[in-house]
């Protein structure tokens, strides 16, 4: 299939939402998690979609990951219509330009930190020294490149967390999607996790959409959307929150290629 290179989205919207309607079946009755979502978010966003348990965060950015469909509704992802994919499409486009971070980490437990991280890269069909460079790579962004023969079982959560994210960018994907990242970590893992995300969003330019009620996730955000009841209760952009004082990546082998002052994307 043609693999969607950015080059089809325009005026930088990555993705939009049209009335998205997701509705599930529960015994006989019929519940509503989402009622008619509308939203844009441009490339190199960092937004968090927020609020309380069951307002429908998990749903929608499951249906931004083209691992679920709308009952009504649309959404376009990186130029594609979600909808309209089949399974073997909606796979590609997650392979090549999509990546996700888990709450519970997800690591591979029979495989080390290095092959974790390069299994994104076997779909891809790289050579092996393409595939060096880029686990490298990643494993530095994440301050892992001496842990890269570790076992999940012999790191830490946070440590487990900051595998996860260089599995997520390794392959350098428009978008990351991220899941409630931090609720398995404690608070001195969940800012160091952060700040390494927002150092990876500065200067790679990744786009990234949270899911969380966690407090020091939504102090990151530079835009927050406050879920409630499956509705966009409000939209908000954090002034401020730009990755200053952040770590600078740059100073661990990232080239920032988008220059260190990333306008805010959203309007
Ligand atoms: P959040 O991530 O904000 O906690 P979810 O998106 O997981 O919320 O869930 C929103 C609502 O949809 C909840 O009421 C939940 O129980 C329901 N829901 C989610 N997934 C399913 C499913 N597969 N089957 C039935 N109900 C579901
Ligand atoms: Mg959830």
């Amino acid at each position: 299939m043609r693999v969607t290179n950015g080059s089809d989205v325009k005026n930088g919207v990555v993705i939009s939402t049209d009335k998205l309607v997701r509705k599930f079946h529960v015994g006989r009755s019929e519940l509503v998690a989402l009622k008619e979502v509308s939203l844009e978010f441009r490339r190199g966003e960092f937004a968090g979609l927020v609020g309380p348990s069951g307002s429908g965060k998990t749903t929608l950015l499951n249906i931004i990951g083209t691992l679920d469909t709308p009952t009504s509704g649309s959404a376009t992802v990186l130029g594609e219509q979600v909808e309209k994919l089949s399974p073997v499409q909606a796979a590609s486009l997650r392979s090549h330009q999509i990546g996700f971070i888990f709450q519970t980490f997800n690591l591979l437990p029979v495989y080390t930190a290095y092959e974790n991280v390069e299994f994104p890269l076997l779909l891809l069909g790289l050579s092996s020294a393409e595939r060096r460079k880029k686990v490298t790579d990643a494993l530095e962004w994440v301050g892992l490149a001496d842990r890269a023969n570790s076992k999940p079982t012999q790191l830490s959560g946070g440590e487990s967390q900051r595998v996860a994210i260089a599995r997520a960018v390794v392959k350098r994907p428009e978008l990351v999607l991220a899941d409630e990242p931090t609720a398995n970590l404690d608070a001195d893992n969940s800012h160091k996790i952060l700040q390494t995300m927002v150092g990876l969003n500065r200067d790679l330019g990744t786009t990234f959409i949270f899911a969380t009620h966690d407090e020091k996730v939504i102090r990151y955000l530079r835009r927050k959307i406050t879920l409630v009841d499956g509705r966009v209760a409000s939209d908000v952009l954090q002034e401020g929150q730009t990755g200053r004082d952040m770590t600078q990546l740059s100073s661990i082998g990232i080239v920032s290629q988008a220059g260190t002052e990333r306008s805010t994307s959203s309007s």
